[in-house]
């Protein structure tokens, strides 16, 4: 462990995504995660990406019939459908 380094590498970045979505990030880690959103502008696009497609993700359980907007990345709504499986 770097306990002595707040800096999140991307992947940590993305692994804390789903606690700081459910705003279950630790003080501690938050500010590291803030401190990254501010110097890693793919992972803020990253981000913005899941924080749209959460909003679609709970529209489409609003409206179960509507599609998906075809520009949606395919990854990134597996990984939603993923969370919420397990967060279910
Ligand atoms: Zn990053």
């Amino acid at each position: 462990m770097t306990d002595q380094n707040p800096e999140l590498t991307c992947q940590q970045f993305v692994e804390f995504i789903r606690d700081h979505m459910e705003g279950s990030l630790p003080a501690d880690v938050s500010a590291s995660f803030k401190a990254h959103i501010a110097l890693c502008p793919p992972c803020v696009d990253y981000l913005d990406a899941l924080h749209k497609t959460r909003d679609i993700a709970k529209l489409a359980c609003t409206h179960p019939d509507d599609e998906l907007p075809p520009d949606l990345p395919e990854g990134l709504v597996r990984a939603v459908l993923a969370s919420r499986r397990k967060s279910s």
